[in-house]
């Protein structure tokens, strides 16, 4: 993967910093306050709480950035996942846990054509006491449709993130008009706002003690990812495992959807706290401070 020589990444590195995961806990939890005031407070000590939970509606998108960090462009079979399977699998996580910040993602979400039923199916659900923002995150290709408008705005504690990738985000300005015309708050991530690379999948010679350390200082593992009703401990082994990039790991997630919800209350607290690194790390660089900047969104 194509990487920015030094003077580059000195001129950037000092507004890109991103500090230890524990800063990034904390940012998380300021976000889940300024979304829902008085979040952080309503977490009682002995509640499970998951900070960050993305749920990828779809891995078809309208860009082929060759650094995902979610690897979407190098996934075998895309495929939309079905509304009614994602909302059991969130309805018996959000049973187990609190969740700070949950988000709604793809590949693109705004082409998934389940979307507005899904957020309809959400909203319905009063999930607000357990959960501190609920995002949705767009590259700002395409403009959100009424029928998610409407739906996504019932939603309290949510907002929309529009990534500027500048000119491929074509519809970046018209999509952010049509969210605010229904009232529906808009936070766009700048253009200059630089990427890390993970590197590429291949097996990487760590020893345990090398892979530990790699997993304690990344940030990767702060974003509990579900795809294809399996919750993964971050957003980068998804795919990895699941479409086949590396030998297939099941000791990497909890099969959500043949779990009962006492099974998953049993297992969750262990699979949040109990690792020290999985499988997936053993193919990959990590997102960390020491992480290589690459140009942001260049495409195949
Ligand atoms: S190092 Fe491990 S936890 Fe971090 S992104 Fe890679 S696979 Fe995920």
């Amino acid at each position: 993967m194509e990487e920015l020589d030094e003077d580059n990444m000195n001129e950037i590195k000092d507004k890109h910093e991103i500090g230890t995961p524990e800063d990034h806990l904390s940012e998380i939890m300021e976000e889940a306050e300024k979304y829902h005031p008085g979040y952080g407070a309503s977490v009682m000590t002995g509640d499970v709480l998951i900070h960050a939970l993305e749920i990828k509606t779809t891995s078809f998108c309208t860009l082929r950035c060759k650094d995902c960090t979610h690897l979407i462009p190098y996934t075998k079979a895309p495929a939309h996942m079905p509304a009614e399977d994602l909302m059991d699998d969130i309805k018996k996580i959000i049973r187990v846990a609190k969740v700070a910040g949950l988000i709604f993602m793809g590949g693109e979400v705004m082409i998934y054509p389940q979307l507005a039923e899904l957020m309809e199916a959400y909203s319905k659900e009063g999930f607000y006491d357990r959960v501190g923002f609920v995002r949705v995150t767009t590259n700002g290709t395409v403009v959100p449709s009424d029928e998610f408008c409407a739906a996504f705005r019932k939603i309290k504690n949510g907002y929309v993130v529009i990534s500027d990738y500048g000119i491929l985000s074509s519809n970046r300005d018209e999509a952010a008009k049509k969210l605010e015309s229904f009232g529906i708050k808009v936070n766009v991530i700048p253009e200059d706002l630089q990427w890390r690379s993970l590197g590429d999948w291949h097996h990487r010679d760590y020893s345990k003690e090398e892979a530990e350390e790699l997993y304690r200082k990344c940030h990767g593992k702060l974003y509990l990812h579900l795809y294809r009703d399996h919750l993964y401990h971050c957003y980068r082994a998804p795919v990895m495992n699941e479409d086949g990039l590396i030998p297939h790991s099941d000791g990497d997630y909890l099969d959500i959807g043949s779990m009962s919800v006492e099974d998953l209350s049993r297992r969750l607290p262990e699979f949040l706290t109990g690792l020290s690194c999985t499988k997936s790390c053993f193919y990959c660089d990590g997102f960390h401070e020491q992480s290589p900047f690459v140009e942001r969104a260049a495409q195949l």
